[in-house]
């Protein structure tokens, strides 16, 4: 039982660390949407914009938490009045868009692009869907009732239509998932490929470690008895590489791309610490290249590493340092310069400090 003294002090405690900010809120909120958990993520944000209702970030954030629980009228007010208070904010027009497609209001969507595009003309993600949805306005196929699916999925071997459908279930909703934390989706259809467990071996050459691959397919072994929360897993993490790749097609950092494919395997409550204290790091330079060659020991370590390295990214330069960085590397600036702008410290500097 709880003794008086001790209700006291954390009663003291409570007191002298005061209430807590929109901005604190907000981050946790953040947290929350990267760990799968809209609940948790719509309260943080309501709560944030409670202290600060015009803070355009917290409305993104409140939008896509609203998304992912099935309340598309709640996004879609959300949404929109994010982008009355900031108009430039890409990663909002990018999710109203997207449900307004699925909606089946077809000319909301392009009209919500076409905006997003005054702010963002060089923004591949915007050109390339806004193509193909006036290409399909111009068909007039108004009674083609469209099913929502991001994907095509194959079979290497023998076809298993049930196992196909829990694979399209979960990527459709890591998809929403990952895609409203980072702000972008993948820019096209992703092919997904599965396999046995030695065809994958022997199709894709990747070293034992590799629970999947992503070359511009989701590559992924489902042979023998496979484990859904597994399976779930390393279809997030491969989905998430098919993201990044989409803002940016060449130019990340192994580090980083492997980082974000790691936070986004996680869903529900954030395991402890990736890694042992005491465990002597890998030079982060060294992890800017590909991974293959490592050892299993040393590949373990440089996942969790990259993981953690990529959270203080996200710690130091807020919600969007992820989207934004991305996108400068996608746009063609050196990494440091693309760094340094989005998270607003050199590189170098982050070298030095990130894991203090
Ligand atoms: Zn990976």
């Amino acid at each position: 039982m709880l003794s008086l003294a001790t209700l006291l002090s954390v009663w003291l405690a409570a007191q002298v660390a005061g209430p807590r900010t929109a901005a604190q809120w907000s981050t946790d909120g953040w947290q929350a949407l990267r760990a799968g958990n809209a609940e948790a993520a719509a309260r943080a944000f309501d709560e944030a914009l409670r202290l600060d209702a015009r803070d355009p970030l917290s409305m993104l954030g409140a939008g896509v938490a609203a998304h992912l629980r099935g309340r598309t009228d709640d996004a879609r007010q959300d949404l929109a009045g994010a982008l009355r208070l900031q108009p430039a904010l890409t990663a909002a027009s990018l999710l109203l868009g997207e449900i307004l497609y699925r909606e089946t209001d077809l000319q909301g969507a392009i009209a919500v692009y076409e905006q997003a595009l005054a702010y963002a003309p060089a923004n591949a993600q915007l050109t390339t869907k806004l193509e193909a949805w006036r290409r399909e306005a111009a068909v007039h196929d108004s009674f083609s009732q469209r099913i929502a699916s991001h994907f095509t999925i194959m079979f290497e071997g023998p076809p298993d239509q049930p196992l196909a459908a829990r694979v399209a279930e979960m990527l459709e909703s890591a998809y929403w998932r990952i895609g409203g934390a980072i702000g972008a989706y993948p820019r096209d259809v992703v092919p997904v490929v599965l396999y046995s467990k030695e065809q994958f071996r022997d199709v894709t050459q990747s070293p034992g470690w590799a629970g999947g691959m992503f070359d511009g397919r989701i590559r992924v072994p489902v042979g023998g008895k496979i484990d859904d929360s597994d399976l779930e897993r390393v279809l997030a993490h491969e989905l998430t590489h098919a993201i990044v790749r989409g803002l940016s097609p060449r130019g990340v950092p192994q580090w980083l791309n492997e980082g974000l494919a790691v936070l986004f395997e996680r869903t529900g409550a954030v395991r402890g610490p990736l890694r042992a204290p005491d465990t002597p790091l890998i030079p982060l330079t060294r992890l800017e290249r590909s991974f293959t060659g490592l050892s299993t020991a040393d590949a373990r370590l440089a996942y969790a590493e990259s993981a953690q390295a990529t959270q203080r990214v996200i710690d130091v330069g807020g919600p969007m340092a992820i989207y934004n960085l991305l996108t400068n590397i996608g746009a063609g600036l050196p990494f440091d310069a693309a760094f340094e702008r989005a998270v607003l410290m050199p590189y170098a500097e982050f070298l030095k400090n990130w894991t203090e």
